[in-house]
């Protein structure tokens, strides 16, 4: 199935768009310091834990994680994307992937431009401003994904 989720992302090129642009939904939440939202679906997906449960553990919004998810679907349309997405690339982009923006309190602040914000997502700030490091960081990723799909393949057989 893992093979399947990348062989289709090259194959067909509306679904390697769709595999980017879920890939990156990912990243930016970790450069946005979320990456609480990324260990909470991981539990979800991987470990087959509740909403309740990873709500407790890592105290995120039930309304945050369906929102996510939503998106992935709609993204990805079958929930074993989903799950294949969320297993092989998570725990890459939380080993990679770095915060940019970092939380405080209710505030981000970006040390890139020295600029505190309030009542905004900062993955909107970061796709504007810092886009060419979102993109860098996206290629980096697949590449490492690749690596280590093709690494366990060759494990096995
Ligand atoms: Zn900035």
């Amino acid at each position: 199935m893992r093979t399947q989720l990348w062989s289709l992302g090259i194959c067909m090129s509306t679904s390697v768009i769709n595999v980017r642009k879920a890939l990156k939904l990912l990243i930016l939440r970790k450069m946005a310091d979320k990456e609480d939202h990324l260990k909470a679906l991981y539990e979800m997906y991987v470990k087959n834990l509740s909403y309740d449960d990873v709500m407790y553990i890592y105290d995120v919004s039930k309304y945050t994680l369906r929102g996510l998810i939503q998106r992935l679907r709609d993204l990805l349309h079958h929930e074993i994307y989903v799950r294949e997405l969320v297993k092989t690339s998570v725990p890459v982009i939380l080993e990679k992937t770095p915060k940019i923006v970092h939380r405080k309190g209710v505030a981000f602040i970006c040390p890139l431009c020295k600029r505190t914000f309030y009542n905004m997502f900062p993955e909107d700030h970061i796709m504007k401003h810092h886009r060419e490091i979102v993109e860098e960081n996206l290629i980096r990723i697949i590449v490492e994904i690749k690596r280590r799909t093709l690494e366990e393949e060759t494990i096995i057989t």
